[in-house]
């Protein structure tokens, strides 16, 4: 039987790798909603899809308290603009940026703005913001526009950018990569996430490093990440002006970390590829079906492309492969009722109406 007191309080990602966080001021207040320590999740269902052959671990960023990854980074953020006396928290978002930059700001007791694309946010994301109190801009224009005006913006005094272009963004978000060396007791061979602005291939190539580099780890991992096919700028070496994609969390044309992103690639012999929007929703599909995980369209990117390499035999025989899956499903619901054209059945209150309907 596992002890029951194993299940001691989680003080958060700062607090816990804070060997690891060499920015810290000594004394600064940590804002942290005991973020991190999310599960990693065997995929065996996924792996037989893929044509069987490799292990499979999901880390499921979706039970973070706002439900992506971004929180990592944002308790990073909001530590150090209250440390510093900010006034003022800004970001441009494509959604979960600004709902974890809505929530930390709360608890800091900091005044927080966010720059939005009209109409691009996902239903779930804007309501996360309006319901934090974050003051919203919307933009006619697209995330990289917003990013041009809270660069600006930032020079301000008193105005702290919360968006992965702050490095310690980074340094918060790497602590996913941590969080999977030790919970496996290994480093995987292969990690898959997808790319929108590159901060979080970035931070977990980080992340994999600093372990190996401390002893913690004898081996680094392969980093694949994948675009979206018609927003896919590193993939064809250029920024997109017009990038389109339904998953609207990777909808960026002209990533702040591209190079964090090639430089990850190309020292760990990894790759970044692009996945067409069918592929994404097809493996949307399967996460949920197969897995029992609901995941916003964005996640299914690097899952559609793992399914390609497995098949194609990139991935070999007896592979740790672990896999990052960003953000919740339930901050999307549009797609998801668009994607699943099935109807209730209707029927009166009576048990053989439903025996007949099942055909059981
Ligand atoms: C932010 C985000 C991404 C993209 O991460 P980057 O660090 O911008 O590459 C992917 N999926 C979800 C759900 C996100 O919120």
């Amino acid at each position: 039987m596992i002890p029951r007191n194993t299940l001691s309080a989680w003080p958060g990602v700062l607090e816990f790798y804070r060997e690891y966080m060499s920015w810290l001021p000594a004394g600064a207040q940590i804002v942290t909603l005991q973020e991190g320590k999310t599960p990693l999740i065997p995929a065996p269902r996924l792996v037989a899809e893929a044509g069987g052959g490799f292990e499979l671990y999901l880390k499921y960023e979706a039970v973070n308290p706002t439900a992506s990854f971004k929180d990592r980074g944002m308790t990073a953020a909001m530590t150090q603009a209250l440390a510093r006396g900010s006034k003022l928290v800004i970001c441009a978002s494509t959604g979960n940026t600004s709902a974890s930059a809505a929530a930390y700001a709360g608890r800091a007791g900091l005044r927080c703005a966010v720059l939005l694309p009209h109409g691009k946010i996902a239903l779930g994301k804007l309501a996360q913001a309006r319901m934090y109190g974050a003051e919203i801009i919307a933009l006619r224009g697209n995330f990289d526009d917003a990013l041009r005006l809270v660069r600006e913006l930032g020079t301000r005094p008193g105005v702290e950018v919360v968006n992965s272009i702050n490095p310690v963004r980074i340094e918060g978000q790497k602590t996913g990569a941590f969080e999977i060396c030790d919970v496996l007791g290994r480093a995987p061979d292969f990690h898959f996430l997808p790319v929108g602005n590159a901060g979080n291939i970035t931070a977990y190539w980080r992340g994999f490093r600093e372990y190996h580099q401390h002893g913690i780890t004898t081996s680094l991992p392969r980093m694949c990440g994948f675009q979206a096919a018609g927003s896919a700028p590193i993939v064809e070496g250029r920024p997109i002006l017009d990038p389109q994609t339904i998953a609207t969390a990777i909808r960026i044309g002209n990533p702040a970390s591209w190079s964090g992103a090639t430089t990850a690639v190309e020292e760990s012999q990894g790759l970044i590829e692009s996945v067409t929007d069918d592929e994404i929703l097809h493996a949307y599909g399967l996460i949920a079906r197969l897995e029992g995980l609901f995941v916003e369209p964005a996640c299914a990117a690097p899952v559609a492309g793992l399914l390609r390499m497995a098949r194609k035999g990139l991935i070999p025989k007896g592979s740790l492969v672990t896999l990052t899956l960003t953000g919740h499903g339930l901050k999307d619901p549009d797609t998801a009722m668009d994607q699943t054209k099935v109807d209730a059945k209707v029927l009166d209150p009576h048990v053989d109406a439903i025996l007949e309907s099942l055909g059981f």
